[in-house]
Parts: structure tokens; sequence; C-alpha cells
């Protein structure tokens, strides 16, 4: 087999086993046969639940089997039509929860395919970018630093390409590959040098090689077996949930147990008490959240993809609205990463100049070698008359279209050679030519600071000069300060390509400027004063100069002063501790390279923030995941970012984290309307069951009638809650602590005063029924108690506006839902099948008015409660 003995073959023969042209790669026909043959590049996965296994889990609860129990037994003891009464709830409630499981498991799906990898291909000649699924054996591969490798390769071409295996090997340290090298047969995984292994991790450099295996047959698929999958898949609010559901159940207990031993005194019958109980149990325990706040959070992110943020772990939907701290890169997310040469400057210039001077190219060996060097020491390339690549390169070759030089002349009369990629730790790239009449050529372009280290002399028009480093930083500076990105140029002549190419980058040639303007997103400004009206602070992180930066950030309003920079040495001069004191006036750190990031998180932490940080580069990966919300690019950003992210930018934008800020707060907020809607219906149906003995009433409600409540006239609003649009004071109050219980801010107390009033409602209208003699006080208090929880969900739409205010269209769906509870309640109530089912009788109009004004106690009364809060706000 061509995977196992790939590493000891000649790229040549590898090429010919697998039937591949080694310029062209395969043909689109052929990948597509391969593709049909050999099967999607992916490891076997855990196979999803089908619909009828997604139906049989809803089954599965404790309480729900034991109520299958008590239908069982009222079946035994011949009382049929409650128990068929009982299967057909359950089975609503379970279909209710099989449609929303499998439209959060859909939701998820689709955001999982969103996020898949690419991998970029030759085929036909071409380079293109698919889906990794659908690479298959023969095709050519072309690799970057920050990729992860999405199949086994055997390499043709690497230009310092090196490797993190440790997936693979356990070995943390990169591997260097060497494509030229041909190995033993026998030689270890880790060492075969010129092999690539799907989902190990390119660091550095670039590559090109040919699929040898792909999928189960990969070296990762033969092990993927042994890997024991994690799978945590519970939000904290899910395990919170589930823990309160646990102390709940046991209180239910207790209370279940009361209402039994007094029925039994009362002398009740002994069925119809078993059967209460069980019914209230139900009630009590809110077995269903966590599930229900997993669907929320599920169907949640499905529409912040519509906002561009795509969310990669679900519990970021949650801890969303904790952030109290935006860490972001400046270029591309704060600006629009369009740039533009706007100064141009040599050691004889007086004053930068607005374009390159095409006389001077002509005379001056500085400015000609500067313009020969923005064409060579440059990536971007020229596809079909439109300039691609990083904008920074790009501008340099627009810039040199607009004086009228012809770049890719000058590429070939200056063939490349050899390269050191841009490093954003180094902030240098060097390219290495040969020269027309013989000996070789580097040039190397980066950060001022960074070339100026490698310096020792500066170009001017008659031949070398001293450096004068003071005077070139001084210019930088300047520049920097109306908000332009400065890039500096460098050469030196070789007589060969040296064996270490890192002594290439020393004793240069100091050659000039260029400033790059690049401006400020227009949505980043709307979003940054969002952001601080909401209590986050947003915090530039970047690359730049510091007085690029704060020229931005002042724009911005992200800071104003000096004294709120800090640069990268300055910080690695701190220690943690002194640095987290000082951590908090920081609002823009400059020349910080990513491996610093980390730092600035941790110290952040410590100081009590919550902190998301945005990151594209393989050296944010470890910042990305200390953060409490990870955010990598989705344009720009590398496999290895976005892997190590909780959430991806589809749009690279600052103001997407912003909106997702506000989702993922509007999201919480829904959950926790839909929390209190449910225990405080719940705690209306406990207090009203377990107060009526003590009040010497009979038990107020049947079985059927709790069941009925909870399971399916709960359940319909409830959802509707969830798509509820975002109180306007959503940005305008903090973050909401990250610890904070499910019961804070009075939802506990709520819950119980709310439940206290629908008991007492109940209560009051079963007694005075009773003293009137009305046959019909159970339907009463069934109708009474239901038609409450609908003033009740209406009500807690917001926490602090009222209804009106807010119209009842501004939630259709919740409209509809209750429209639709209070029809199937009125049927339970007047149709007469139903009615033997229920046990109810029709109400008269009287009967009917009174019912509708009892229950509308429990909405003025929460009315009455927003109001307070209002009067407390104006305070
Ligand atoms: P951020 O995106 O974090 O705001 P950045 O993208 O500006 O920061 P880097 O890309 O690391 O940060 O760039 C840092 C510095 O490196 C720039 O100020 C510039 O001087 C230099 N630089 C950027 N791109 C290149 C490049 N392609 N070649 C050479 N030097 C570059």
């Amino acid at each position: 087999m061509i995977r196992d003995d790939a590493h000891c073959l000649d790229t040549i023969v590898v090429a010919k086993k697998l039937k591949t042209d080694l310029n062209q790669g395969l043909t689109v026909d052929e990948a597509k046969r391969r593709l049909e043959d050999i099967g999607p590049n992916a490891l076997p996965e855990e196979k999803r639940r089908g619909l009828a296994e997604l139906f049989l889990d809803q089954f599965k609860d404790f309480l729900i089997i034991l109520l299958i129990a008590a239908a069982a037994v009222s079946g035994a003891l011949g009382e049929y039509v409650d128990a068929a009464a009982i299967v057909v709830i359950i089975t609503i409630n379970a279909v209710i929860g099989l449609v929303q499981e499998y439209k959060a498991e859909k939701a998820i799906e689709a955001l999982k395919s969103l996020a898949a990898a690419h991998a970029l291909v030759k085929r036909d000649g071409a380079v293109i970018e698919i889906p990794t699924s659908e690479l298959v054996p023969g095709d050519l591969v072309l690799l970057d630093a920050g990729r992860i490798v999405p199949a086994d390769l055997r390499l043709i071409e690497g230009t310092m390409l090196k490797v993190q295996e440790a997936a693979l090997t356990g070995e943390s340290i990169p591997v260097d590959k060497r494509p030229d090298k041909v190995f033993a047969s026998n030689a270890p995984i880790g060492d075969r040098q010129n092999m690539v292994f799907k989902g190990t991790q390119v660091v550095l450099g670039r590559g090109l090689g040919i699929v040898v295996a792909t999928g189960a047959a990969t070296e990762l698929g033969r092990i993927a077996g042994l890997i024991a999958e994690q799978k945590d898949t519970k939000t904290p609010l899910q395990k919170r949930l589930s823990a309160f559901g646990r102390q709940l159940g046991l209180i239910a207990l207790a209370i279940c147990a009361i209402v039994f031993v007094i029925g039994l005194l009362r002398g009740e019958d002994l069925l119809l008490m078993f059967l209460t109980s069980v019914s209230l149990a139900v009630a009590a325990v809110p077995e269903a959240l966590p599930a229900l706040a997993a669907i929320a959070l599920a169907l949640g992110a499905k529409r912040m993809v519509q906002i561009n943020a795509l969310v990669r772990r679900l519990p970021a939907v949650e801890t969303l609205g904790s952030v109290t701290a935006i860490c972001t890169d400046k270029t591309g997310t704060l600006t629009e990463n369009s740039m533009r040469c706007e100064r141009f400057w040599t050691v004889q210039t007086s004053d930068a100049l607005e374009a390159l001077p095409i006389s001077a190219v002509e005379e001056d060996i500085a400015w000609r070698w500067l313009a020969v060097a923005m064409a060579l020491c440059n990536d971007a390339s020229l596809v079909r008359n439109s300039i691609m690549g990083d904008p920074t390169e790009t501008a340099l070759l627009a810039a040199l279209d607009e004086t009228g030089l012809d770049h890719e002349a000058i590429r070939k009369t200056y063939e490349r050679m050899a390269e050191i990629p841009f490093d954003s730790s180094r902030r240098l790239m060097t390219t290495v030519h040969t020269m027309p009449h013989g000996g070789l050529v580097s040039f190397t372009k980066g950060a001022v600071e960074s070339v100026l280290a490698c310096s020792s002399a500066a170009l001017v028009k008659n031949g070398k000069t001293a450096l004068d480093s003071k005077l070139i930083l001084t210019k930088a500076e300047q520049i920097s300060e109306s908000g332009l990105r400065v890039l500096a140029f460098a050469m030196k002549h070789h007589d060969a390509v040296p064996a270490n190419l890192s002594i290439v980058e020393n004793e240069l040639v100091f050659l000039g400027l260029v400033g790059l303007m690049d401006p400020p997103r227009p949505e980043a400004f709307d979003a940054i004063r969002q952001c601080k009206k909401a209590g986050i602070t947003p915090i530039m992180i970047t690359g730049d100069h510091p007085a690029t930066a704060l020229a931005i950030a002042r724009r911005l309003g992200i800071a104003q002063d000096r004294r709120e920079v800090m640069t990268g040495d300055e910080l690695s001069e701190l220690t943690l501790d002194r640095y987290e004191t000082m951590a908090k006036e920081i609002k823009v750190y400059a020349r910080v390279s990513p491996e610093q990031k980390l730092k600035i998180v941790m110290a952040l932490q410590d100081r009590g923030e919550f902190v998301a940080m945005t990151g594209d580069g393989v050296n944010d990966a470890p910042a990305l995941k200390k953060a409490d919300i990870g955010v990598a690019m989705g344009v720009t950003g590398t496999d290895v970012a976005k892997e190590a992210a909780d959430m991806i930018l589809l749009d690279d934008n600052f103001a997407t984290i912003v909106k997702a800020v506000h989702e993922g707060r509007r999201i919480y907020d829904n959950i926790r309307k839909f929390i209190k809607y449910i225990l405080a219906s719940n705690s209306g149906e406990i207090w009203t069951i377990f107060l009526a003995p003590f009040l010497g009433l009979p038990i107020p409600l049947l079985p059927i009638h709790i069941l009925w409540i909870n399971l399916v006239t709960d359940g319909l609003p409830g959802l509707a809650l969830a798509v509820e649009p975002g109180e306007k004071d959503v940005m305008e109050r903090p973050p909401r602590p990250p610890k904070e219980g499910i019961l804070a801010q009075g939802l506990g107390i709520h819950a119980v005063w709310v439940g206290l009033l629908m008991a007492f409602v109940c209560l009051c209208l079963q007694a005075a029924s009773i003293y009137l003699s009305d046959m019909h006080w159970q339907t009463m208090v069934f109708t009474v108690l239901c038609l409450s929880q609908m003033g009740h969900v209406l009500a807690i739409r917001s926490e602090w506006q009222s209804l009106f205010s807010q119209g009842l269209c501004s939630n259709l769906s919740l409209a509809g839902a209750v429209t639709l509870t209070i029809v199937l309640q009125l049927a339970t109530v007047y149709v007469p099948l139903l009615q033997s089912v229920f046990k109810t009788q029709a109400l008269g109009p009287w009967e009917l008015i009174i019912c509708l004004a009892a229950s509308s106690l429990v909405f003025w009364a929460v009315e009455a409660e927003k109001m307070l809060k209002r009067r407390k706000r104006c305070i």
C-alpha cells in the first residue's frame, strides 16, 4: 500500500503510483470518481440518533416512567379512561419534546457543517478550495502556517515547513519537514520527515504534498478508535439546572408524601391519592429545564449565524452575556483591512511623499531599489488582472501600478530563489532573488524596529551611508501618528544562497519606509459606543506600531492618552503581579506578539474580568483557549485558531462580536423568563394542591388536570418565550456575573409569590363555589389555574416594561401559543368527549367571566411589580 511506503519512495514514484500529474494535479472528473470509490475523507463518527430513537429517548425520564407505571396501575384497576388519557398526554409531551430536540440537533448539525475545514488543492492545474472531506488520494494539497493537515501527505515541496505533531506522536516540539529526503521503510512515524499527517498542525512555512491516505486509512484514522472522545457537551447553565432540579426533586418528594398521607387521613381514595402524588411530583420537578435550555441555546446559536457569529461551543451562547472585556485585533477587525499606500520615504527625502516619485525612481538608487523591493518581497499575485493576497502586500503592488511600474516585469527579471515567510513574532519577511548579471539579492520588509535591528547602513542617491536609526524611527513615528501602518524595507547582496537562511537577515542596507492607510470600519464606532454603555471595555491588541494603534484607537474612542498604551516590550519587562495592577488603565497593546496575548488574558481574568479575545494565527491558539470566549476570524483565521475558538466571526468584524454579546444576553434573558414562567406555574399548582387540605378543602384538581396543565399548556407558551425580542435596555446594563445563580435577581421570590397568588385565587374560588353549592368548582379551578398562567406569561415578557407599551404583536409566536392554549383549555371544558376524559362540565357565561376576571389577577399583579421596578429606576 502506498500509504505505508510513501516515505521511502521518491515523489515521482509516489505520483506515478497514484496516477497524478505533479504540475496539474488530478482532473476534477478523476477526483470525483475516486471520491465515489473511496468515500469521504472523514473519520468514522458516532452514529447519530434517528427520529425513532429520539422519540423513545423522551420516555427515559424517571418521572415519565413513573407516570407510565401510574397509567398501568389505573388501567389494571379498570380506570381505562384515566389510563388512556395519561398515555395520550405523555405522548403529546413526547412529540413536543421530539420536535424541539430534532430542531436543535439540526441546528447544531448545520453549525458543524458551516465550521467544517477547507483545503487548498490543485486540480486541473488550478488552485481551488474544497471541503477537506472531498480530498482523495492523489490530490495535490497546499499547506501554509496555521493549517491543520487535512489528510496524510507525501511532501513534494516545503519552505521552512514546521509541523506540530503532538496529536499523533505526543511530541510537543514542532518537527522540521524535509520533502527532499527518503527514509527507511521501518522509520517510526515521528521520523518520517517527508510526510505530514492528518490532524497535525502546520506552525510555520509552506508546502505542497500529495495525498496518500484519507479518512480512516490515515494514521490518525488508525488510532482514532483509541482516543477516548471527550464528550462533555453540557453547558454550565444546564449543569446548574440539573443540580437545581435534583434539589427541587427532594422537596417535591416530601410534599408529595405529605399530600398523600393527608389525603389518606381525610379518607380519599388510595388510587386517586397515588395518582395525585405522582402528578404533583411531575409538576414539581422541572425535569425538562436543562433540555429546554439546551434547545434554546442551540436555536439561539442558529440565529447567531445570521449575524455572522458562528458558535462552535454551545456554552459560549450562554456566557457571552457575562463578557466584561473584549480584547480585539486591530487590523481587519476594527479596520477594513483594505490598505492603501499613502506615504513613501527614503533617507534623503525631507517630508514623506504621497506617491512614489516616478522621476526619482529612474535616477535615485534608493527609490529604485525601494520600488523593486515592493514588487519582489511580496506574495501578492496577479490573477486574471486583479491583485490577490494579503492586503498589506496587494497595496504595495497597487502603488506600483499607480506609478506605472510593471511589477510583473520586475518579478521576471529577478527570479525568486528562497524566502523566509512573514511571521508576526519576528515581524519580518525576506525573499532572495537572482540578479540579471549574476549574483543574488535579498529584500527584507517588516516593522521598522525589526528591520533596523538587522540593518547596518542606509542607501541614498549616491550609494551607502551610515545608518541614522534615530532619524528613521522619528520619521516612522511621524507617519504612524496619522494612523498609517509603516513598513520598512532593506536589501543585501549575496554570492550564493546561504545554507542557513537566517543569516540573510543581517547587515542589511536600509531602503525606505512606506505608510499604509487602513481606515476604521464605519460600524466599529457605534459598536465601541455600545460596548461602553453595556459595561464592556474594548481593548485593542495589535502587532502594529504604538503610534498607529493609538491614532486608530483615538478615532474609535477606545483610548485617548499615550498612558493607556502599552507595548509588547514594556509588557514583557513586567512581572504578572506588577502588570495586573496596571492592567486596568491599559486600553491599547501595541507591538505585541501573539504569545503575549496569553499574559494579557490571564492578568485580566485575575482581575475578575470575563474576557473575549480575538485571534487568527497559530500562535493565538493558547490565548483563545484561555479566554472565556475565544473568537477566531472566519475569513483570515487559520484552522488552528478556529479549532481553539468558541466562536468564529464569519465577517472578521468587531461589530459582530458586540452583536453576538447582544444576542447572547437576549437568549439568556429569555431562558431566565422561561425558567421564571415554569417555576411560577409549577409553584402555583403545588401550592393549590398542597394548601387545600389545610384549609379544609377537597383536593382541587384531578391528576389528569395537573398533567394537562404541566405537560401541555405549560410547554407551548414557555417555548414561545425563546423568540422574545431583546429588552430595550439589553445593552445598557452591566454584564451578568458569570457565577450568578439561577434564582438570582429575585427570580426565586417571584416564583414563590406568583405561585402563592395563583393558589390564593384558585382556593378562594373553590371555597366560594363550594359554599354556593356550585357543582362546577373543579372545572373553574382547572380553568383559572390554566388562564392565570397565560396572564403570567404575557406579563413576564419583559423584566420591567409593561405589556401595553410592548404590544401583543411584538412576539407573535407567544400571542399564537397563548391563543392556542386558551382554545385547548376551552375545548377540555366544552367538547363533550373531552369533558368525559377531564371530568369537566360546561361553564355558564357568568362562571366563565368570573374565571377570566379571577385569572387576570396574576397578570395585573405582575404588571404592578414591573411598575414598581420602573419607578425605582427613575429615582
Ligand atoms: P492585528 O491584526 O493583531 O491588529 P496586525 O495584523 O497589524 O495586528 P501583524 O500582522 O503581526 O499585526 O503585523 C505587525 C507588523 O508587522 C506590522 O505593523 C508591519 O510593520 C509588519 N507586517 C505586517 N504584514 C507584513 C508583511 N506581509 N510583511 C512584512 N511585514 C509585515
